[in-house]
């Protein structure tokens, strides 16, 4: 009998949901943990506060004096918050985040000791970080990493820590996370844009880009998910049989949350609350025990900050629910897997969401401007943008009938497909005032403040306008959001300034006035930039066809998806806007292709494991017992046996077939690894992995799944599908 499968089950059937107290307004709960404006104007001298918001705006240093006031008010705040330690928070390119916990508490001499943060602890911090990715850049001997803070995003109080958001950058001053590239291609993106407005307003000062994430992901019991090693290791189920009844009854997808998931999200959402993370929609998602979890949008540096946060407090806090959460893009076969969807617009300091149709024509052409140039930016880097959420995990998830295909496309829907298809008749050079009252009252003027369409989306698009943003639909769940981000920002900044440029050619060389020059730009822009718009079903075969005649990329797996990533054109694209320079970017190709090859190599290992050690000897058990049954059938029967055991000696031999097709696929998938494991060239190493170990994957699933079918269910070792999915 499987004692850890059969223990977990029965602990999972004691369950109860926690009693979750709650506050009758959310309001006044939100933010009390953050070291946010409110506090800091209770903390700060007037000085100080006037340096930070310069800071947050404007991107200015920290005078050193007002710093060790700001660090001992902080430390002041957080004590009051019950905070004994301080830690610089930050995101390291292993997508997690990392910490490392000092106390305030310092000694002075004579036995005596006082609580203590200063300016240059806020500042600088060095921790010893030779263990996180770096991909070549830093001497490992060298050790050394700093983080430094980023005013951008607000310290918390996490736990009885205060937590400061940092940068974290080599000795020799090249970033090692995710966020110094993202904080550099908001930079950018915000001067580009800034430049484009103010051809309509002269009063734009600055431009923010905003995210929105939705976050899905699985709840499953803790005793149930930590009894499966696959689980455990991986974060996904390497094995298992579909359950008879699986997501084909509709059933889940917004109905009741179940009670257990529901003083999780309740407990999940106070700690959010506390936390400053705006949470406002939880519902059911498709697959059984999905769950989707969605912020009011953000300033897109602190929503990333935000979902990363958000990640790890989910974990905690399923703990005392006794769950665990998969993050995993795909972590169960034949159901719907977790994704990300990124929420993207740009909005002025004036209060404008430039991705948003506005009442008058000159309004709506800033919104023409700024969504046509958006559609542009991805059909020219619609490569860059694949490879920005390309990983192994995602890999399962992408084209498989449920989530957007690899194909990079975008959806914009009929009424602006139709606005796009008019202006792209717009005269060649200077427009008679005919033309332009026309356009102005016809085709700009009537773009409706809500677009209908918009609202019904086509769920299938891996790019679709939203009526107001952008909605970048192909994100893994586990991903960091920041590299998407950084991409899709930095694309876009690149291609505001060559139409900043373009436009201002046809004023001064061509004196066209400022609109038909506009008008001009951009009538060549819908011409060039039709392939990458698709208002059909993604999912489709005919798309895949279609795509490809016309020139789309669609790389499937993460090693041809990275490949763009040290393309010439990239590494000059992101120098260019000072997003990252050559070593920059090609560490991260590195480090993201050395991530691929140590994921799969790991699933790998616990496949092998599972089906040898696991699956194998219990399939053996298993026909011991039929071969007793049968002995002892023909010494009852004797030469007449066969007829009483006929489904006995079948079923014998077809275990046996089985364990020899394991047996032998592990053996191979082992010798493919061990030549790898040699193989000194990355790409040759990842390549290796993704085309010659990963299909055994399937072969080897495939032999065991039949014989969990086969084999009697009280002696099967591993939690099965059902037990998993459908314990609420
Ligand atoms: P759904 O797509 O599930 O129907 P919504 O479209 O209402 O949900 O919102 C999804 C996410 O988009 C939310 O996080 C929301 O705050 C965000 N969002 C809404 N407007 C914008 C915007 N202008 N820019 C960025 N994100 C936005
Ligand atoms: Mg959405």
């Amino acid at each position: 009998m499987s004692t850890l499968r059969f223990f977990a089950v029965k602990e999972s059937l004691k369950r109860k949901p926690l009693s979750v107290e709650e506050p009758k307004r959310r309001s006044e709960m939100f933010g009390a943990n953050v070291f946010n404006e409110a506090a800091m104007r209770q903390y700060l001298t007037k000085d100080a506060m006037q340096s930070i918001m310069e800071a947050i705006n404007k991107g200015s240093k920290i005078d050193r004096v007002l710093a060790d006031h700001i660090s001992t008010a902080m430390k002041e705040w957080a004590i009051s918050k019950g905070a004994t330690h301080y830690t610089h928070w930050f995101q390291p390119l292993t997508g997690a985040t990392a910490e490392k916990h000092d106390a305030f508490f310092e000694t002075i001499g004579d036995g005596n000791a006082i609580e203590k943060f200063g300016g240059s602890q806020l500042v600088q911090q060095e921790p010893d970080a030779s263990s996180f990715p770096h991909g070549g850049i830093r001497n490992t001997f060298e050790a050394r990493g700093y983080t430094a803070w980023d005013p951008t995003s607000p310290a918390f109080v996490y736990g009885t820590t205060l937590c400061i958001p940092t940068v974290f950058v080599s000795y020799t001053g090249e970033a090692l996370d995710y966020k110094t590239p993202l904080l550099r291609a908001l930079y950018a993106v915000d001067k580009a844009a800034v430049a484009v407005c103010k051809y309509f307003d002269k009063n734009v000062k600055k431009v923010t880009a905003s995210l929105g994430w939705e976050q899905e992901y699985f709840l499953i019991d803790n005793a149930l998910a930590t009894s499966r090693p696959d689980i455990v290791l991986t974060g996904r189920t390497l094995l298992g049989h579909s359950p008879a009844k699986g997501q084909q009854l509709d059933d889940h997808y917004f109905g009741t949350i179940p009670s257990r998931a529901m003083a999780y999200m309740r407990d999940l959402e106070n700690e959010c609350m506390l936390l400053g993370i705006p949470v406002k929609t939880r519902h059911n998602e498709v697959a059984p025990n999905q769950f989707e979890l969605a912020p009011i949008y953000e300033e897109a540096n602190l929503a990333v900050d935000h979902n990363s946060l958000l990640m790890d407090v989910m974990q905690k806090v399923a703990k005392r629910h006794d769950f665990k959460v998969l993050m995993h893009e795909k972590p169960f076969a034949g159901v719907n897997g977790s994704g990300k969807h990124n929420n993207w617009s740009l909005s002025t300091d004036t209060g404008i969401n430039l991705l948003s149709p506005g009442k008058t024509p000159m309004s709506n052409l800033q919104f023409l401007t700024f969504f046509i140039n958006t559609i542009k930016a991805v059909e020219t880097h619609e490569e860059l943008l694949r490879a920005a959420i390309a990983s192994a995990s995602n890999d399962h998830r992408l084209g498989a009938n449920e989530a957007p295909p690899a194909i990079i496309s975008v959806f914009i829907g009929a009424q602006l497909t139709k606005v796009l298809e008019e202006l792209e008749t717009v005269t060649k050079g200077k427009l008679s005032p005919k033309e332009k009252t026309d356009l102005k009252l016809n085709v700009v003027g009537k773009i409706p403040e809500i677009l209908l369409d918009n609202t019904d989306r086509n769920r299938t698009s891996p790019f679709a306008f939203t009526g107001n943003k952008f909605e970048f639909r192909a994100v893994g769940s586990k991903a960091n959001c920041a590299n998407p981000m950084t991409v899709l920002n930095t694309i876009v900044a690149k291609q505001l300034m060559d139409f900043k440029v373009e436009v201002d050619v046809l004023i001064d060389k061509k004196s066209m006035k400022k609109d038909d020059a506009i008008f001009n730009v951009l009538r060549e822009y819908i011409k060039t930039s039709k392939a990458i718009l698709f208002e059909g079903n993604g999912y489709s075969e005919a798309w895949e066809k279609e795509a490809k005649k016309r020139g789309l990329s669609n790389n499937k797996t993460t090693p041809e998806a990275l490949k763009v990533k040290v393309a010439k054109s990239s590494v000059e694209l992101f120098k260019s806007l000072g997003v990252m320079n050559e070593v920059e970017t090609k560490a991260r190709y590195e480090i993201e292709m050395e991530e691929y090859i140590l994921h799969i190599q790991i699933e790998s290992r616990v496949i092998g494991d599972i089906a040898r050690n696991h699956v194998v000897p219990t399939a053996v058990r298993y026909q011991n017992i039929l071969i007793e049954n049968v002995k002892g059938l023909k010494a009852i029967y004797g030469e007449d046996f066969r007829g009483f055991a006929k489904e006995q000696l079948n079923i014998i031999e077809q275990i046996s077939r089985h364990i020899e097709a394991i047996n032998s696929l592990v053996t191979k998938m082992i010798d493919e690894r061990k030549i790898l494991n040699s193989e000194a060239n990355i790409e040759k190493k990842a390549n290796g992995y993704c085309n010659k170990v990963k299909p055994f994957f399937d072969d080897i699933r495939y032999h065991c799944d039949k014989l969990e079918l086969m084999i009697d269910d009280e002696l099967w070792p591993l939690t099965k599908y059902r037990e998993l999915l459908f314990t609420k």
